[in-house]
């Protein structure tokens, strides 16, 4: 079976091994990892090397720390203002899509925000060009999403900007090589590239770390994180455990630039596929395409109910779109091999023989 899933998503089958294999006993120890103290040394064994192959997957620079919290990443939409904001200035966003839209919203509850750009011309069919960029004077930070997992819109550029930029990562982290350097904040929710839903990844340049809001609930402050190797109070074990496993699995792999290389290609099939025939179609302008979430829709739509049937019989799992949008999705995150694709694409044509 493939799982096409947006979210949580397929995890890599060797990881899904290994962790059964270890799962009652961990190592010998007479204990599984989720019953064990999060201060044990062993415990701390784990987290400290998942920290320390995330760090060498994207190569993190030193000046950076990298956090393990809960709450998503859309706990992340109200930590990002109460963390940057305590100086003063206004939050400023790009909107590319509904996950943009909800870190606005959040902003804007929490005194405001500013829409630097918008892609709702094009009606999130493209990224705002840099030119569009039009940030408010007293900004604060810059925030976009580099992947909108539910719109299939990636950027194709990271901004310049002069403020700090802040990155919701949640759909592509991990997915091809990236330049910490340029971002002051990067989050991600770790149910995609990452490991298991509960984890979400907070990398922050640490000169960043002196601005948040007095009032900022303590388990929102990335500082009291940095401060305290992310063990404020229990951290989700389990899940930081796994996801150790999945970053083992990827610096296998090849590491990030490995994976960027299957994913191109995974994508570009698929794209290829869907633009080669009238019966699938794709509306995002060929820059902007996600690598690894692709919306599609059937051009008779009465078919949808009986394509996702019949995938599910041909093993091809979770490929409807999210609810907001209807239509298809196909969710092609890291673990999702190229077998995967190939599949999907023969399901599809031999689909469009029958009915198109
Ligand atoms: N941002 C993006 C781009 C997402 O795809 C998602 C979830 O799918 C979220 C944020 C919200 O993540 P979470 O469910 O971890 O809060």
């Amino acid at each position: 079976h493939f799982n096409f899933c947006s979210g949580p998503a397929m995890l890599p089958t060797a990881v899904l091994e290994r962790a059964q294999h270890e799962m009652l006993d961990y190592q010998s120890k007479g204990l599984s990892v989720m019953e064990m103290s999060h201060r044990s040394s062993d415990f701390m064994a784990i987290a400290e090397r998942a920290e320390a192959d995330l760090r060498e997957l994207l190569a993190v620079p030193d000046n950076y720390s990298v956090l393990f919290m809960q709450g998503g990443a859309t706990m992340q939409f109200a930590g990002v203002p109460l963390n940057l904001l305590g100086k003063g200035g206004t939050g400023n966003y790009l909107d590319t899509g509904i996950w943009s839209q909800k870190a606005i919203r959040e902003a804007e509850h929490l005194g405001g925000a500013h829409v630097a750009a918008s892609a709702s011309d094009n009606r999130y069919t493209a990224a705002p060009s840099p030119s569009e960029l039009s940030l408010s004077a007293n900004a604060a930070y810059l925030h976009y999403c580099e992947n909108e997992t539910i719109g299939g819109l990636q950027m194709d550029y990271t901004p310049e900007v002069e403020v700090p930029l802040v990155c919701d990562m949640s759909s592509s982290i991990l997915s091809k090589p990236i330049d910490i350097s340029r971002y002051g904040v990067i989050y991600a929710g770790a149910q995609k590239n990452i490991g298991p839903a509960g984890i979400v990844i907070v990398i922050v340049r640490n000169d960043l770390l002196e601005q948040a809001c007095p009032e900022a609930p303590t388990l929102l402050k990335w500082k009291a994180f940095a401060d305290n190797g992310s063990m404020l109070n229990t951290p989700a074990t389990y899940a930081w455990y796994l996801s150790g496993l999945v970053f083992d699995w990827l610096k296998a792999q090849g590491g990030v630039e490995a994976m960027a290389q299957v994913n191109a290609r995974k994508a570009s099939k698929l794209y290829g596929a869907i633009d080669a025939s009238s019966f699938y179609s794709n509306p995002i302008a060929p820059a902007n395409r996600s690598q690894m979430n692709v919306p599609f829709v059937l051009a008779d739509e009465s078919l949808n109910s009986v394509f996702l049937e019949k995938a599910e019989v041909a093993g091809l799992l979770n490929l409807k779109g999210h609810r907001s949008v209807g239509g298809m999705r196909a969710s092609i995150y890291n673990a999702m091999p190229e077998a995967g694709v190939d599949h999907l694409i023969d399901f599809m044509r031999d689909f469009e023989q029958r009915h198109g």
